[in-house]
């Protein structure tokens, strides 16, 4: 049958149910083709009916067009199934959506879409009971996630895992050496953080290659988390056999020393972010008192210039300084000048008469001069920047630097590439296949927790429920 909707008014007799177990259901719409082929598999459209528009379609009898006489309806999560018999005794069964071995397949594939688009089941059921969309249960949506989502997701992680590696020794076959960056990512904002996922990114092509899971209670404290998961993920990836040649992080102290005593044959860069970061910081207080306000104007290229002086110096240490304190000249007006014997100019095309006199330079014997260049000129950052000329990211956009005539400045846009979510139409696939049990090789079970790991980080136990209800409550009303 193919029917096109657009085109054609619909005749109710001519509507033909199709029966329960019944998958050769014919849809006109393009587009929507499975895998398999047939236009019903998980693609296919769908639509939000009125329950009250779907039992027009139960008035009359499909095979001989009298009165139904009775109408059962049964609902299982999101599909509804209608039994009828007809004034003449045909009966027949009608479900909203095709089953997959005995169960409703939009249960499955709702619950599905929620998981693999990040959203959380409470996202989703609040959106659906406002306009009272009949969606799996709470229950049903664990018991789901856990049988058929989650495996799916680890079994398709684990193959890209194993594809990556498997580039990855190649190169490392032909003397390439990897450059790879590493950020912790807490559960949770400030110090109440219950797990902390450290991740590995290989730089060159942004792919993560692995990560470590640590909850809190397997270390001394939230910050010493994020060394154990750095830890414990670049020995795995050492053990692997993995040829790491850089390893990019943020400046946290203990990884600081864990680099320096346990991994001294690996570079050690620092990300610019982090650093630019806490720059900033001091830069906008220092900036904020009466005597410094002249520096106000100048923050963003400030603070743009860290980024250029180390995106351009190709991980040459010397340079990367070099460039960094170059803004003391840029910033007095000084676009020419010499240095240990050599002169430098300023990267920036030359400047017209009238920009020139237009700029409000710093003077040379300003505070805010003298409190900049102590910034600037700041031991610590000095020696970070020695280890920033490789100029690695750690997850966070890639920047593009230009020079705007407007502005004068070099300005640092990020780079957004559109992400493709084509995987997420393999693993609704790969559901459909797991429940219809093909193909999928099984998942090992984790191992069980340590019994350190527990399932409550709280130090005390927790109270009476009423008595923190009441506690709520006498707050609020204070506020009152
Ligand atoms: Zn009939
Ligand atoms: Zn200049």
């Amino acid at each position: 049958m193919s029917i096109s909707f657009g085109e054609m008014d619909l005749d109710r007799k001519d509507i033909s149910f199709v029966p329960f177990s019944d998958t050769t259901s014919s849809s006109p719409s393009s587009g929507s083709v499975s895998s398999s082929g047939s236009t019903n598999g998980w693609a296919g459209r769908k639509w939000i009916v009125d329950e009250a528009k779907l039992m027009e379609l139960f008035r009359t009898c499909s095979q001989c067009g009298v009165a139904i006489k009775d109408k059962r309806v049964a609902t299982r999560a999101s599909q509804i199934i209608i039994h009828w018999t007809c004034l003449k005794g045909h009966t027949g069964e009608w479900a909203s959506c095709t089953d997959q071995r005995k169960m409703g397949r939009n249960n499955l594939l709702s619950c599905a879409a929620t998981f693999f688009t990040g959203a959380t089941y409470s996202d989703i059921k609040e959106w659906a009971k406002l306009i009272n969309l009949q969606l799996p249960s709470k229950s049903q949506f664990y018991a789901i996630q856990s049988k058929y989502l989650i495996p799916v997701t680890n079994h398709a992680y684990k193959g890209q895992q194993q594809k990556i590696l498997e580039r990855i020794f190649q190169l490392s076959a032909a003397g390439q050496k990897l450059e790879m960056c590493g950020d912790a990512r807490c559960d949770s904002p400030g110090y109440s953080c219950k797990y902390s996922t450290y991740s590995f990114q290989d730089d060159a092509t942004k792919e993560i290659l692995h990560f470590e899971l640590v909850q809190v209670t397997e270390a001394s404290s939230s910050v010493a988390m994020e060394a154990m998961g750095f830890q414990r993920g670049l020995n795995h990836l050492l053990d692997l056999g993995l040829d790491i040649g850089v390893m990019v992080t943020d400046r946290s102290p203990s990884i600081r020393k864990l680099m320096r005593e346990s991994y001294g044959n690996i570079r050690h860069e620092y990300d610019p972010w982090h650093v630019n970061k806490s720059l900033k910081k001091k830069l906008a207080s220092v900036s904020n008192k009466k005597n410094y306000r002249e520096l106000r104007p100048w923050l963003r290229s400030i603070s743009n210039h860290l980024y250029w002086s180390c995106s351009s110096s190709h991980g040459d240490e010397q340079e990367c300084v070099r460039r960094w304190t170059s803004v003391l000249h840029h910033i007095r007006g000084i676009h020419r000048w010499e240095e240990n014997g050599r002169e430098y100019q300023c990267a920036h095309p030359p400047l017209s008469e009238e920009d020139q006199e237009k700029k409000r330079w710093l003077e040379h014997d300003s505070p805010a001069f003298r409190a900049l260049t102590e910034l600037v000129e700041e031991k610590t950052l000095l020696r970070d920047l020695r280890q920033m000329a490789l100029f690695k990211h750690t997850g966070n956009p890639q920047y593009k630097y230009v020079y705007t005539k407007t502005t004068q400045q070099w300005v640092a846009k990020p780079v957004y590439e559109p992400t493709s979510q084509e995987f997420r139409k393999d693993l609704m696939e790969d559901v459909l296949n797991m429940r219809e049990e093909k193909s999928l090789e099984p998942w090992p079970r984790p191992p069980p927790l340590p019994k350190r790991l527990l399932q409550n980080i709280a130090p005390v136990p927790r109270p009476d429920p009423s008595e923190l209800v009441a506690q709520r409550l006498s707050r609020f009303k204070q506020l009152l």
